[in-house]
Formats: C-alpha cells, sequence, structure tokens
C-alpha cells in the first residue's frame, strides 16, 4: 500500500516540501506520497491523534507547530528535547517519535563550506526558534566558542544560560556584535532581518567585518540577502539558508526511508520553484 508522509503547519500553501519529497519519492522508486496539511493552532491535538490513527509512516512539522506538538508524541530524541523543538516524526511500529533536524540540517550544509568547524570563534546573530537549534546543534557537535547576539540581549543570555552542552559564550547587544566583529572567524544570521518584505536591511553594520571570515545567512528569499551581499563584497565567502531547508528536509528523508537523498537534486528544484538562483 502507497505509504502517507505530510507538513503540518499554518500558513502551509507555499511549502516547498512536498515538491522535494515527492519528487525524491518519484526518483528512488518509493511508493508514497507526502502531503500538505494546513492544521489550526486549536486543532493540533486532533490532527497528530487522526495521523497516528491512519497509521502515516512520518511527518514534518513547521510553524507555529514546533513546540505544541511535543507533548503529543510517544517519545522525544535527546537533542530535540534539548532544543525544545520538533520537526520531523517517525512513526515506529505505532509510536510517534519527534526529532529535530533544522540544527543539524544547518550543520551538515554549512560542512559543504568549512573544514574543522570545532575550532572557529562563532557569532550567531538572533536567539529566536532557528538560533536555538543551530546553537545547541554546534555546541552539542563540539564547536567551543560560540557568542550570541541579538536585539533583546536578555533573550540571548537567557538561550546560552539554557544551553546543555559545553561551550564557551557570551551574550551580546547588536552593537557590541558590530565592535567585536572582527574577531570571528564564522557569523551566522539567522534574524528575520532581509527577508522578503524587508530586503533594504541589515540586522548589523559589516564596518569590522574580516575579509578571511565566512558569514552565513539562513534566509533563502531572497536567495543573497543585502547582509550576505555586502559580506561577498568586503571578500567573505558566504552561503545562504538554501543549503538549511535542503538538508533539513534530507535528514528527515532518510530518517524515513533510509536512504540519504542526492542534495544537489533537491535544492535544483527549490531554487527553480524560486526563479531561479
Ligand atoms: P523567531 O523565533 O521569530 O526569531 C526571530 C529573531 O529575529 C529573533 O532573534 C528576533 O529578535 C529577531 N528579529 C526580528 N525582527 C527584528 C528586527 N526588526 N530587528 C532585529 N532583530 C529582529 O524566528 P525563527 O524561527 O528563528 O526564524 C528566523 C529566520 O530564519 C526567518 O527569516 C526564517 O524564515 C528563517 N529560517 C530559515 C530556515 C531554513 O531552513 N533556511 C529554517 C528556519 C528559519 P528579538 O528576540 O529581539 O525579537
Amino acid at each position: 500500500m502507497k505509504k502517507l508522509y505530510a507538513v503540518i503547519g499554518d500558513p502551509i500553501a507555499h511549502s516547498m516540501s512536498p515538491l522535494m519529497h515527492n519528487d525524491l519519492f518519484q526518483f528512488y522508486g518509493i511508493d508514497a506520497h507526502y502531503q500538505a496539511l494546513q492544521v489550526k493552532e486549536q486543532a493540533l491535538a486532533d490532527a497528530v491523534r487522526g495521523l497516528k490513527a491512519i497509521n502515516i509512516s512520518g511527518f514534518n512539522i513547521t510553524i507555529p507547530h514546533k513546540v505544541a506538538v511535543m507533548p503529543l508524541l510517544d517519545e522525544i530524541d535527546p537533542l530535540a528535547q534539548a532544543i525544545g523543538a520538533v520537526n520531523t516524526v517517525v512513526n515506529k511500529e505505532g509510536n510517534l517519535i519527534g526529532y529535530n533536524t533544522d540544527g543539524s540540517g544547518y550543520v551538515r550544509g554549512l560542512q559543504n563550506y568549512l573544514a574543522d568547524l570545532q575550532d572557529k570563534k562563532v557569532l550567531i546573530i538572533g536567539a529566536g526558534g532557528a538560533a536555538r537549534a543551530i546553537y545547541f546543534t554546534m555546541a552539542h557537535e563540539g564547536v567551543k566558542h560560540i557568542d550570541l547576539a541579538n536585539r533583546t540581549a536578555e533573550k540571548a543570555a537567557s538561550l546560552a544560560h539554557d544551553c546543555p552542552y559545553d561551550v564557551i559564550t557570551k551574550a551580546l547587544t547588536l552593537s557590541e556584535a558590530e565592535d567585536n566583529l572582527a574577531s570571528y572567524d564564522l557569523i551566522i544570521q539567522t534574524t528575520s532581518i532581509g527577508m522578503v518584505p524587508k530586503t533594504e536591511c541589515e540586522p548589523i553594520s559589516l564596518h569590522n567585518l574580516r575579509e578571511t571570515a565566512f558569514v552565513s545567512d539562513i534566509i533563502y528569499n531572497p536567495f543573497e540577502t543585502l547582509f550576505l551581499k555586502n559580506s561577498r563584497l568586503k571578500g567573505a565567502g558566504t552561503q545562504n539558508g538554501l543549503d538549511m531547508f535542503v538538508l533539513q528536509g534530507a535528514l528527515a528523508f532518510e530518517k524515513w526511508t533510509g536512504i540519504f537523498p542526492d542534495t544537489e537534486r533537491m535544492k535544483k528544484i527549490v531554487e527553480k520553484q524560486l526563479g531561479g538562483a
């Protein structure tokens, strides 16, 4: 019988996950279908019970349900538990197991550009859900020095305080991060600044950026934020958020099927959908 997979969220109509996963099922000859399902906040518990009742093989969770879904699952992977959010569920013999592939997808994508990640001095700009997944996963993978800068500095401080892994972290204001920018090897931009429609904004000034630094922005629409463009013009290496999006999907696909898929193929599909790189 055809297997069923899904992504649940609200809004969900513009999700590119169905396109990416259905192409992979066809490419690898797997008899399965992946469906986007709009689930309102008040309907989440019923929706998860329903998915379990029909024995769905697996599903992704996106905004706004990544945290609220956790108590509705049978088991949570320790890293997802530490992050406090789940984006991927696997149905293992009737038990729904929650994982977080956002942070690991991000790190896996970054490793295509940068070697020796553990020894880099890292600055993460932002302290929201995406920053939390990336920060905890990098700390879990042994990156030794990661500072956090956020508009609301207290949120950066509380994120640093929550981290259960061994890492050296200073919580900074955005202006402190600007002043100290030259000391970082890797700068990760995780705020929504620069996204369509606010494409003319940057989270911090790049005045002190080293040209040997690497700058990664997790936004992929636009493909190159102003922050990333100005980093590139200053000579830094750069990466947009497409790798994170594709790799979180690839890791979910691997958990469901045992196959680590062709990520270049996935990237091309998303690029085409977004209107070309
Ligand atoms: P979130 O939890 O709402 O966090 C938003 C972050 O942006 C916070 O640090 C917030 O600072 C900061 N921010 C928002 N508006 C700001 C402003 N005007 N000035 C300065 N800082 C501002 O969101 P999220 O889930 O972490 O997502 C953040 C971004 O990552 C979004 O653009 C999202 O599309 C992108 N993302 C990409 C991927 C991918 O696969 N590539 C995955 C997840 C997310 P405060 O704490 O001060 O409010």
